[in-house]
């Protein structure tokens, strides 16, 4: 069988592609690895998706789930392992199946990226998180560092700066990229401290799990918890044979939003772009969906 449209991602860019397939009497089929929403589910707050004066992330994702149920757009649970053409038909191998389709709409998003640090990865969960909404309230009263300047570390922040005792703001700059408006509120928090021009060099540990960080190679800081939010990188391995991504893994495509290989489109987080927003990624996979619905 060969489906009109495979969408590879069940984040917010996937889900609005397969809306707008499924209304538009399309074949679709969307393949998730992990859980429907994607980076949604990490965000504790979201407070600038129209719709919504404030929604936690989990329950936007369960929202958009309800979404796809409702319209009875198929799914599997399948992580994709290989994306290539054959003539017209584009083969999605994942690492149960085979599938065929004439449009493939890659909505992987992006992972966040940890520092280059030894050891870190084996501290994961031991002291060590990407995740204030996971692992948050593990640290409640106790004394943690977050590490960024983007919206994500500012965001993330303020939700844990609820939780704990105390929160030191470490930023390599002395000026944050966030918006005002999250700057405005993180400045207001008696309990943040601002490490400014500052660079995590090291990890202490005791008993295999995080005690502590040494900033700029110097000063010693004694942490429970850090939790890192230095951006994200695509997840665009699955497709590196069709050379349609840049060397950094992002995808370039169209004003439809279409790569340089008929039929397969992106949206979302891993497309090249100047706005990473939900609303965005939620209008690129409506517009690549009308595009190839368009094309049938
Ligand atoms: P980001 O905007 O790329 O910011 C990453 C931050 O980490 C920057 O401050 C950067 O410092 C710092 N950094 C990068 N590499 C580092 C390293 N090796 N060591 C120390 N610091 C490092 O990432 P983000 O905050 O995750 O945001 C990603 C996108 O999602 C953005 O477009 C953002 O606007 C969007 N977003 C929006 C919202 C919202 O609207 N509420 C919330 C979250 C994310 P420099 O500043 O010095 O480069």
């Amino acid at each position: 069988m060969t489906y009109d449209a495979i969408i590879i991602g069940m984040g917010i860019a996937g889900i609005s592609a397969a809306i707008y397939a499924k209304r538009g009497g399309l074949n679709v089929l969307i393949l998730e690895k992990e859980r429907p929403g994607g980076i949604i589910n990490i965000i504790d707050n979201v407070e600038n998706y129209p719709g919504y004066t404030s929604i936690s992330g989990p329950d936007l994702s369960m929202k958009l789930f309800e979404q796809i149920n409702a319209l009875e757009i198929p799914y599997q649970m399948e992580e994709v392992i290989e994306l290539s053409v054959d003539q017209e038909e584009k083969i999605v191998k994942t690492t149960q199946n085979t599938y065929r389709a004439k449009n493939v709409l890659i909505a992987t998003g992006r992972s966040p990226i940890l520092l280059d640090l030894p050891n870190i990865d084996q501290l994961i969960g031991k002291g060590i998180s990407t995740c204030a909404l996971c692992d948050g309230a593990l640290y409640k009263g106790k004394e943690i560092a977050v590490v960024g300047g983007g919206n994500s570390a500012l965001q993330e922040a303020l939700y844990l700066s609820k939780l704990v005792k105390k929160i030191y703001l470490i930023h390599r700059r002395n000026e944050f990229r966030a918006s005002e408006e999250l700057i405005k509120r993180i400045k207001k928090c008696p309990n943040v401290e601002f490490v400014y021009n500052s660079q995590v060099t090291n990890l202490q540990t005791e008993n295999g799990v995080l005690s502590g960080i040494e900033i700029n190679q110097e000063k010693k800081i004694p942490v429970s918890a850090l939790f890192i939010y230095i951006g994200y990188a695509p997840k665009t391995d699955f497709a590196s044979a069709l050379n349609i991504t840049n060397p950094a893994g992002y995808i370039l495509v169209d004003d439809n939003y279409e790569t340089t290989v008929p039929g397969i489109y992106a949206a979302g987080d891993i497309i090249i772009k100047k706005v990473y927003q939900i609303v965005t990624a939620a209008a690129e996979g409506a517009s690549a969906a009308i595009h190839f619905s368009r094309q049938k």
